[in-house]
């Protein structure tokens, strides 16, 4: 579990309010960028709490908007913010909160999905992996249709060890649609346990915070919100490449209903494909009638482990790809006709 901060170690001078900066810079959200406000600062306090102790520490803000999150952030105490915004109506607005914390604020108008951060904080914070966290906290806000592919990108660089996790084990907090979250934390048997769970929980301890009403938003969303904080593991449950775990982890969620061996098969091409998949979820040890959402993480370990040692074996494994063999079969099938054999022209 996170420890919780302290909030307000420093004091920011008089502002305008949130809401006043709304107004005065005419910063309507944007509906199709699915921009949600959070005007509460004890809100924004609560979400910088779950980051931990951050006196001192350098922070990365993702999608600062109007700045509510980003007060609280300077408000603990910080030594250096670092802001990513997308859009360019805010920069005004967070410039007035850096004139207010001199030397603190960096701000950088870009976009967090192609922002390269290995170079984003001074090099003497790294630390080693097997060490405790470095000072270096990520903390966001971000749209629902941002934030799923960007902690996907994120797990890849923790698996990596680059981007953001080239000082260590970088912690993150963020938020996500609340069934996101609920997936993001699943234990096995659960009905949100999906393929984030695993990508999620193999790399990272996960921690679904608490959920924020989608009331307490400008304007409100359809959904509530989740905040989860994430730190690296020193050792990621399963140790194989991402590529591998991601591979093994889609193909037995593809069938999610079903039996799970449905799901491994696709792994393997039709020549073969019985006896290959009898072949891994025996030497595994995985009942194959058990459906995907109740294996445990010692299964999936096994099933990447022996996977892996299948395709070693047979490097022509790896590239196979079920939706290609489809496909393939679909296109030769409408060649030959209904007849099953060339059609005349
Ligand atoms: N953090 C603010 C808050 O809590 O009130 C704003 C939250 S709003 C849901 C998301 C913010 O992320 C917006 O300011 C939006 O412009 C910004 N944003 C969206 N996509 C982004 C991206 N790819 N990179 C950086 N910022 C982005």
């Amino acid at each position: 579990m996170a420890a919780p901060g302290k909030v307000a170690a420093f004091r920011l001078p008089p502002l305008p309010t949130i809401g006043e900066i709304i107004k005065l810079f005419r910063l309507k959200a944007l509906k199709q960028l699915s921009q949600n406000f959070l005007l509460d600062l004890r809100l924004t306090d609560k979400i910088v709490k779950q980051a931990g102790e951050l006196k001192n520490a350098h922070v990365c803000e993702v999608g600062p908007g109007p700045g509510g999150i980003t007060r609280s952030i300077l408000s603990a105490g910080v030594e250096q913010l670092l802001l990513i915004e997308k859009d360019a109506r805010f920069i005004p607005g967070l410039q007035i909160l850096s004139e207010a914390a001199p030397g603190k604020v960096r701000i950088v108008h870009g976009d967090i999905l192609t922002y390269k951060m290995e170079k984003a904080f001074p090099k003497h914070l790294k630390k080693n992996w097997e060490d405790e966290p470095p000072d270096i906290h990520i903390i966001g806000n971000l749209p629902f249709s941002v934030s799923t592919p960007l902690i996907i990108k994120w797990l890849e660089n923790v698996s990596k060890r680059d981007g953001p996790f080239i000082y260590g084990r970088t912690q993150m907090t963020l938020t996500f649609q609340k069934e996101v979250g609920e997936r993001l934390t699943a234990n096995p048997g659960s009905n949100q346990r999906s393929r984030l769970s695993i990508m999620a929980q193999h790399l990272c301890t996960v921690e679904n915070c608490f959920t924020i009403p989608g009331q307490a938003f400008v304007p409100k969303p359809e959904v509530d919100v989740a905040v989860v904080h994430f730190t690296p593991l020193v050792q990621p449950k399963i140790q194989q490449p991402f590529e591998l775990v991601e591979k093994v982890v889609q193909s037995v969620f593809q069938f999610r209903r079903k039996y799970c061996f449905r799901g491994i098969e696709t792994l393997f091409p039709e020549n073969g494909r019985l006896k290959r998949t009898e072949q891994l979820m025996m030497t595994a040890d995985v009942d194959p009638t058990l459906r995907p959402f109740q294996l445990s993480m010692s299964q999936f370990r096994n099933l990447c482990n022996v996977y892996r040692k299948m395709c070693d074996e047979d490097p022509s494994l790896f590239v196979f790809n079920y939706r290609d063999e489809l496909r393939q079969k679909k296109k030769t099938r409408s060649l030959l006709g209904s007849t099953g054999q060339p059609e005349q022209t």
